[in-house]
């Protein structure tokens, strides 16, 4: 029998992947994948259509969304899957979300500006077709006025962590914001852990109520998955993965280049269909 794989990490037009909803599906059938989640930053608009596009396909996808927090000053991504997209304190966390990202973009100009860039709104919104407006739509815009080479440049000299023209906007909890994904039936997952640098920012999320592990990410290499591997079997937490994918904005990271394990998958399934019942 074929192993059955689900990418369960990927960024759509919704926020700031460069593919519809509907392109994504149809490259996870392309890629050679049974099962997607479509993981927007902070909004579930993708699933308004992409349920009856993947049943076209014969493609599984399970509700997925990847929200922004922070903790001891830093930024955590917390995936949510399995969950009701129409559920309403998920929705409105999400339209919560949508003001924070309005309010920092205003914040980020006013920034840009000091350092004597001349951008506006539309000049962002241009490059942005959902709700969730973020900082590489500010990054494309920046890079299309020739202020910056890349992205990447626009990343590092301005807009990452730490930066000058950095803001992080509203804060929102850890335990927020997993009570909002356990309130519509969802799992609860910590993201790339490899990603987050303080071990005791990690011990302080592994308090929490969380459901699983994402152990595969992106493109890191086994012997970086395998401490969170060991974690999430000493404490029986699912383990997830999945690409993050971003399409031509990350094209080093292809769609199906991590996915979950097919155990994850087939019990993500299952308890999605319980919730949501097709
Ligand atoms: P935001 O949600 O607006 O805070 O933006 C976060 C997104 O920006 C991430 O999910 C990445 O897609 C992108 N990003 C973050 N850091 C970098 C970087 N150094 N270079 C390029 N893209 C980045
Ligand atoms: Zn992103
Ligand atoms: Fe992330
Ligand atoms: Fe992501």
């Amino acid at each position: 029998m074929t192993l059955l794989r689900a990418d369960l990490h990927c960024h759509s037009s919704c926020s700031d992947g460069s593919l519809t909803p509907s392109e994504l599906l149809q490259n996870a059938v392309d890629s050679g994948l049974q099962g997607l989640s479509i993981t927007d930053h902070d909004t579930v608009d993708a699933y308004e259509t992409a349920f009856d596009g993947a049943k076209a396909l014969g493609l599984t996808l399970i509700s997925g969304v990847e929200f922004s927090t922070a903790l001891r000053g830093q930024s955590i991504h917390i995936l949510g899957y399995a969950f009701d997209p129409d559920n309403p304190a998920l929705r409105y966390l999400c339209e919560r979300h949508t003001h924070r990202r309005e309010d920092r973009l205003q914040k980020i100009l006013e920034r840009l500006c000091q350092e004597g860039f001349s951008l506006n709104e539309e000049d962002v919104r241009a490059h942005s077709e959902g709700s969730s407006i973020g900082r590489p739509h500010i990054a494309a815009a920046m890079m299309e006025k020739g202020y910056v080479h890349s992205i990447k440049e626009a990343f590092q000299n301005y807009l990452a962590e730490g930066k000058p023209c950095y803001v992080p906007g509203a804060l929102f909890s850890p335990e927020e914001t997993i009570d909002v994904i356990h309130g519509a039936q969802g799992k609860a997952v910590i993201a790339h852990p490899h990603l987050i640098k303080s071990r005791p920012t990690v011990n302080r999320l592994l308090q929490l109520d969380f459901d699983g592990i994402e152990c595969y990410y992106a493109r890191f290499p086994p012997d970086q998955e395998r401490p969170w591997l060991k974690l999430a079997e000493k404490r029986a937490l699912l383990v997830t993965g999945g690409s993050d994918f971003h399409g031509s904005a990350k094209p080093h990271l292809p769609l199906g280049c991590s996915w979950a394990p097919e155990d994850t998958f087939l019990r993500l399934m299952e308890h999605f269909h319980k919730v949501c019942p097709q």
